[in-house]
């Protein structure tokens, strides 16, 4: 398809963090990663498209452990000149009796047949603007509630005034893509707009319907931001105010997320579980699940690209074609593994008292530290580990994650897995690693043999690291939870944790014990002895999880499904909400 010149922008993707790469500290996790993930697609897909999002100068948080184990969390100050150039021009967002002014910086996706998708970041940091608004681009995730609040306002309605300046009226805007709640302002100032336009409210609810699409990331009450209305009337203007539909507010708060289902056309879960999950929470609205996807690119080691390059040239243009790497001779994918397990291994005992060995079977676990990931839950029963070690054969753990400052939670499930570790140092070979970012997940994902994911199930709404884990030949290990039932092939792509019926999946009990024991039970009677005295069996896992799930689980496929499932239905009129 040649790229046609028109005027228009197909999509307007909007996301409050957006992860590029590890030296720009404008993400959290996973939500983040999606978004750079996606919006590096968008290029490689010659889509005209652009990515909106806040500068976040002062990053998220930079991590580091005290000798107790308690996290220590930094700003991580980035160099904004080193990758972005600044705009001519200022924006000026309303708020409240005021505007706040945002200048406007550039960063140019350049996808790998030389497109470019850019990426606008509003700063707010200029000497015309009050010491607090100052502040609203600086931290991710940070303050309190009423600062989130005139942080998702400078990117909804900030948004929609750049969009403006860069002559993309909403005429011009085929699609606007809301990458979770926090830009849901859209919606509504759309709406605003759209009234002039058109006679009847039913022309005007179509209308935005036909553009705006809302992709819900998480079943965790905490991911869906609610704001009193006294802070909304404070800061939102007032032709806006009214128009908010009353099913939009709960107990006297504005939930974030409604705003958008109310006024989305078309409403995305992010993996086939999830929009079970989410449909229970939210029963008067369909949801369309789109499961997410890596991009191939950004997540393949270069050791194991060059395998690939070898046995698979088309893999980069056409991720679908790691099935093929089924037929890539065993000692190939193994050698290459195996040198980014002895750097890995080299690197992890720069930091580790605990010395690990290339030798010894892996496992990974590494993503944002919060409860319902369940991070401890491999080390609930440490003697059974250790006499399974002693028995079967040798394991050692990889750690990592940051916790938000203001999780307690989080916090202390750091500094417990800190304090087993050193108990059981000698014992059991484990270490956490500091400040996890994309470089080392990179490093991760590819060097350990094993990923492991125990979140309680139904609250992963779909999980990508073990996606990018397949990517590089290592096998998963987790709960059916997020977009593993999808993947899962028991001893085929990987091994699930606890129940896989169906039921018990939508249901909301917490069934730890029995994951554990799953856990423990797989590892002594199934993994272990696989690693060890069946290596070419071991071989074959990990060509399935590539070839299966590596095939399929990369952001084109995703994007192939947005476009027929959601881009392209919206635009034609096709959905089924009106
Ligand atoms: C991929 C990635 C995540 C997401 O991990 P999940 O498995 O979805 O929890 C988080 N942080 C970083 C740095 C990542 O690269």
């Amino acid at each position: 398809m040649k790229k046609t010149k028109d005027n228009f922008l197909d999509v307007a993707y909007f996301s409050m963090e957006v992860a590029i790469n590890s030296d720009m500290s404008t993400y959290s996790g996973g939500l983040g990663v999606l978004a750079g993930d996606t919006l590096k697609t968008f290029a490689d897909f010659k889509y005209s498209a652009i990515g909106i999002t806040l500068l976040h100068e002062q990053g998220y948080v930079e991590q580091s452990l005290d000798s107790k184990g308690q996290q220590v969390s930094k700003s991580e100050l980035w160099n904004k000149e080193e990758y972005l150039t600044k705009l001519s021009f200022t924006i000026e967002v309303p708020l409240g009796d005021h505007s706040v002014v945002c200048t406007v910086w550039k960063y140019e996706i350049v996808g790998q047949f030389g497109d470019v998708v850019p990426v606008y970041f509003l700063d707010s940091n200029l000497p015309q603007n009050t010491d607090y608004d100052r502040t609203f681009t600086s931290y991710l995730y940070g303050g309190d509630k009423f600062y989130r609040l005139c942080q998702e306002q400078l990117l909804g309605l900030g948004g929609l005034i750049l969009l403006e300046k860069l002559k993309y009226n909403s005429e011009k805007v085929r699609i606007y893509h809301l990458n979770e709640g926090h830009a849901s302002f859209v919606g509504l100032a759309l709406y605003e707009q759209a009234k002039k336009l058109f006679s009847t409210n039913n022309e005007v609810m179509k209308y935005i319907g036909s553009k705006l699409v809302f992709t819900t990331h998480t079943p965790v009450e905490a991911g869906h931001d609610r704001f009193s209305i006294d802070y909304v009337k404070k800061v939102l203007p007032a032709n806006l105010f009214v128009e908010i539909p009353k099913e939009c507010f709960l107990k006297e708060k504005l939930c974030m997320t409604r705003l958008s289902l109310y006024f989305s056309g078309i409403v995305t879960g992010v993996a086939k579980m999830h929009e079970k999950v989410t449909e229970k929470m939210f029963p008067e609205y369909d949801i369309i699940p789109v499961t997410n996807g890596a991009y191939h690119l950004e997540w393949i080691h270069p050791n194991l690209k060059k395998v690939y390059d070898e046995y698979i040239p088309e893999w980069s243009i056409d991720p679908s074609s790691l099935r093929k790497v089924i037929s890539i001779p065993d000692n190939k994918i193994w050698d290459a593994h195996f040198d980014v397990k002895k750097k890995l291994i080299e690197y992890v005992n720069e930091f580790s008292e605990n010395k690990f060995s290339a030798d010894v079977c892996t496992l990974g676990y590494a993503r944002r530290f919060t409860s319902y990931k369940r991070p401890a839950l491999i080390l609930a029963d440490l003697e059974r580990l250790e006499s399974m070690i002693a028995s079967v054969g040798s394991l050692q753990i990889i750690f990592a994650g940051k916790a938000h400052p203001c999780d307690e939670r989080g916090k202390k499930s750091i500094k417990s897995i800190f304090e087993k570790i050193q108990k059981h140092k000698g014992k059991i070979t484990m270490v956490f690693l500091e400040d996890y970012n994309m470089d080392m997940a990179k490093k991760l994902v590819a060097g350990v043999d094993i990923w492991l994911n125990t979140p309680l199930q139904r609250y992963e709404a779909s999980g990508t690291s073990g996606m990018k884990a397949a990517f590089n030949g290592v096998p998963h290990l987790s709960v059916l939870d997020g977009w593993w039932p999808e993947g899962w092939t028991e001893d085929v792509t990987g091994w699930s944790i606890g129940t896989n019926s169906s039921e018990a999946r939508i249901d909301n009990h917490d069934s730890w014990n029995l994951e554990v024991d799953d856990l423990y039970n797989k590892l002594a009677t199934k993994i272990l002895p696989l690693y060890y005295q069946d290596r070419s069996g071991f071989i074959r896992i990990m060509k399935h999880a590539c070839a299966l799930n590596g095939s399929h689980f990369n952001t084109y496929r995703m994007m192939n499904e947005y476009v027929a499932k959601v881009y392209f239905p919206l635009k034609n009129g096709l959905n089924k909400k009106w």
